[in-house]
């Protein structure tokens, strides 16, 4: 710890909500005391808290870890997306979070996954942007559907994507976070498609959607008839964020047909974002 201060003097935003989804994951909302700041879609902000056990205390005090942003740069809010690791070092802490209780939140926000470092060709206006995440991985492109599907909606120039898809891959239907602002998005514009996917739910549940792993969605024949066109290098671009594992085994198996990995001076079409 730094100085004598208690790390608790550091915390620098407001909890506004924290919505329990079940019992790991949860919507953590948050008010900055200086405002949220300038992010783009994609990006992720470090948050803190004192730590339950010394040892996972950083120098300053606080335990601190990366949270993408789910909320989109116009709102006043930034909102997270957490599933709980059980004995992890923070997100018990932060689960455990109420309206009024503060936490620390970094100033800045960092991170390469983002709509404006996708390669120039294909150009929005012909590029299908494939989102495909684990768990809580859906973070970012919660941001990017909110902040740009907007403006693809309404026929904007500025709009950056032409056609947009979020596969989704979940255990169980109950861990199918922001399932109904997705849908709703889908119902509602023809060039949105949302893919949710389980692969541990009972066969007896009454879940109707697809089961199985993420993958599975991607094959070329599952993929075009659920979304009504084939995945395409020259026009597809790929970003994978979550689980690294999933991330790993995609990034391999779109390499195998024809997809490279974006490097800014080698550009490519898979985007990746690994959580751990
Ligand atoms: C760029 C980036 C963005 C991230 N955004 C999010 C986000 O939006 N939402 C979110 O829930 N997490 C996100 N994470 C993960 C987050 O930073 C923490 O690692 C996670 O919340 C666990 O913190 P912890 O201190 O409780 O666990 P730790 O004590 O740090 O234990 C972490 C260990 O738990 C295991 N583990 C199991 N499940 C997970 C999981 N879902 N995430 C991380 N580790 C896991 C891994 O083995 C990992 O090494 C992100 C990570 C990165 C690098």
């Amino acid at each position: 710890m730094s100085g004598s201060s208690a790390p608790e003097e550091l915390y620098n935003a407001e909890v506004v909500s924290n919505e329990r989804l079940n019992d790991a994951l949860f919507v953590l909302k948050v008010r900055p005391d200086d405002g949220a700041p300038d992010f783009a879609p994609g990006q992720f902000i470090n948050i803190g808290l004192e730590p339950r056990l010394p040892e996972h205390a950083g120098r300053d005090g606080l335990v601190k870890r990366p949270y993408s942003i789910a909320s989109g740069p116009s709102e006043p809010l930034l909102e997270f997306y957490v599933r709980l690791v059980e004995n992890g070092a923070l997100t018990p802490g932060l689960m455990a979070l109420e309206p009024g209780d503060r936490l620390w939140a970094d100033g800045r926000c960092i991170g390469r996954f983002t709509l404006d470092t996708l390669p120039e060709v294909p150009a929005p206006a012909e590029r299908d942007l494939v989102c495909v995440a684990t768990g809580t991985g859906l973070a970012p492109f919660t941001s990017m559907l909110r902040e740009f599907g907007p403006a693809r909606r309404a026929g904007a120039p500025d709009a950056r994507f032409d056609r947009m898809v979020i596969v989704k891959g979940v255990r169980l239907a109950e861990d199918l976070g922001y399932a109904e602002e997705l849908e709703a998005w889908d119902r509602e514009n023809d060039w949105f498609t949302f893919v949710p996917l389980c692969s541990r739910e009972p066969d007896d549940s009454g879940w109707i959607g697809q089961r199985g792993r993420v993958g599975q969605a991607l094959e070329s024949a599952a993929f075009e008839a659920r979304c009504g066109f084939a995945l395409d290098p020259a026009r597809s671009q790929i970003m994978l964020c979550g689980n690294p594992a999933m991330v790993d085994e995609l990034e391999a198996s779109f390499a195998e047909r024809g997809f490279k990995k974006h490097r800014p001076r080698d550009p490519g079409q898979v985007h990746l974002e690994r959580y751990w």
